[in-house]
């Protein structure tokens, strides 16, 4: 069985330049299953495109994985891997709040929801035993009894089988197939952001599923509220093959939440020190709860090898934080930064305009948070209602949603995505501007950052990033 596993080009601003976990482990459970013809395919580094890839290497199975804003590339690559006679699998988190969008299109040939490690596994083996190669196999496969798969039956009708329940124990997951990435292609784990090595050998690696907290603009259909954790023991020795077989020279922890207990992740720094893994740098890639830290705990992250924390700030106005049930306190969020600026830690701050409850006010007590916490780099950005979240629920009953083409929800597109009576639109899109402007043009920010040796190479893409900040996109 040859097997594609694709995650598309998104052609977005910010676009992903590191390596796609979901296709890693689909890959490491293909693996262990014994399937070894798995490639990757992802379209953020390809030299070429996926309709020249799949006219040159013929495949049986065609693997798409698609969140929100890249569900139409994903389309596309179905439709293409059709033509080609391979049987089109949709899967990831977008797929799993909307299947019925994507089965009702004829290019899909299956959708997986939730997790899919056991499931991928489960379809390959369904197909394997059918006579034929390709689409013929289709035919003869019985989904009725697979949990987790959305599929046509003979009369051509959707038909959605129940979820498959989350996996438990999930040190069991096999590894993510690393050394099918090619690796060289990507960049450090945050182009927006800099402060680590651009060309680095970055990989990604998770040390726990899900979370259990429910901020109201947080999508995470496929973990739900739940919060898995590996052990340290278990996250060392992964870290360790990083460094020692894959060579890595930076590390990023994607983790929704790899903080939520305070005593297992000063447990992990001391795993790694203890078995002095601490020599290539790491970053939380998705930032830590602040109100899961002390200064004990980034003390033992700057001996482990971090470099750089950050937090969802989200906003600098408690009614707005309770509003969207951050749970946590503005002092939480200083206390934390206290705490990481004193290990010596480089700080990243993610703040959101345009949340339910903001007002003009209130996004202007956002940028002062900004401006007095100071981090490092802050990363400003215009709420986006996601499907199936409840920031998406509240726009659409008691405001008005710009669109409902998923390319637009793009996390850093410049534009605001909805609008509520109390909050317009144009409000929004010019507080954000405005915080970027008094954030990054202030004498100390402007001087910091000339005075950094890699400015000047770094010159064309700021000019690029700074053309858009401040012109602007045509509102939809
Ligand atoms: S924003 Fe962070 S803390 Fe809130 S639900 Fe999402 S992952 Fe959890």
């Amino acid at each position: 069985m040859r097997i594609l596993l694709v995650s598309p080009q998104s052609g977005l601003w910010n676009s992903r330049r590191h390596i796609h976990m979901g296709l890693g482990y689909l890959a490491g459970a293909l693996l262990r299953a014994g399937y070894q013809d798995v490639t990757l395919f992802d379209g953020e580094v390809e030299e070429e495109p996926l309709a020249e890839h799949l006219a040159r290497e013929r495949y049986d199975i065609v693997g798409v994985s698609s969140p929100t804003p890249l569900i139409y590339q994903a389309w596309e690559a179905a439709a293409l891997a059709k033509e080609q006679g391979a049987i089109a699998i949709l899967g990831g988190p977008h797929l799993t709040l909307m299947p019925d969008e994507s089965m009702q299109r004829a290019e899909v040939d299956l959708v997986v929801r939730g997790e899919a490690e056991e499931t991928i596994v489960e379809i390959v083996r369904e197909i394997e035993r059918q006579p034929g190669t390709g689409r013929e196999r289709l035919a003869g496969c019985d989904w009725s009894a697979m949990r987790g798969v959305s599929w046509r039956d003979a009369r051509g009708l959707v038909v959605h089988n129940s979820d498959r329940p989350l996996v438990h124990d999930i040190e069991g997951i096999p590894w993510p197939a690393y050394h099918l990435f090619k690796i060289e292609r990507y960049t450090n784990l945050n182009p927006l952001t800099d402060g680590l090595d651009p060309h680095a050998r970055a990989y990604t690696l998770l040390t726990s599923r899900g979370c259990p907290h429910q901020c109201v603009y947080c999508s995470k259909p496929i973990t739900g509220i739940t919060w898995r954790a590996r052990s340290p023991q278990d996250v060392v020795a992964e870290w360790r093959y990083l460094v020692q077989e894959m060579h890595a020279t930076e590390i990023g922890i994607t983790d929704d939440v790899w903080n939520l207990r305070l005593d297992r992740a000063k447990e992990l720094c001391r795993a790694l020190i203890a078995e002095g893994l601490t020599g290539v740098p790491w970053v939380t890639v998705h930032g830590m709860r602040a109100d899961q830290t002390d200064a004990e705990l980034f003390r033992l992250m700057k001996q482990a090898g971090c470099k750089r924390v950050g937090f969802g700030v989200e906003s600098g106005n408690q009614a707005v934080l309770d509003a969207i049930k951050k749970r946590q306190t503005l002092d939480d969020v200083r206390q934390a930064f206290r705490g990481a600026k004193a290990a010596g830690l480089q700080t990243m701050g993610f703040f959101i305009y345009g949340l339910p409850a903001d007002t003009e006010q209130t996004m202007e007590d956002t940028t002062r948070f900004a401006l007095e916490l100071d981090p490092d780099l802050a990363n400003f950005m215009i709420a986006a209602p996601y499907p199936g979240t409840e920031l998406y629920e509240i726009a659409r009953r008691g405001g008005r949603l710009f669109s409902q083409d998923w390319r637009d929800y793009a996390i850093h597109d410049e534009k605001a995505r909805y609008e509520l009576p109390t909050l317009p639109a144009e409000l929004v899109e010019r507080k954000w501007h405005e915080a970027y402007r008094r954030f990054y043009f202030r004498p100390k920010r402007i001087w910091k950052q000339v005075t950094r040796p890699d400015t000047w190479r770094r010159l064309p893409s700021y000019a690029k990033d700074l053309g858009r900040f401040f012109v602007g996109k045509r509102k939809a």
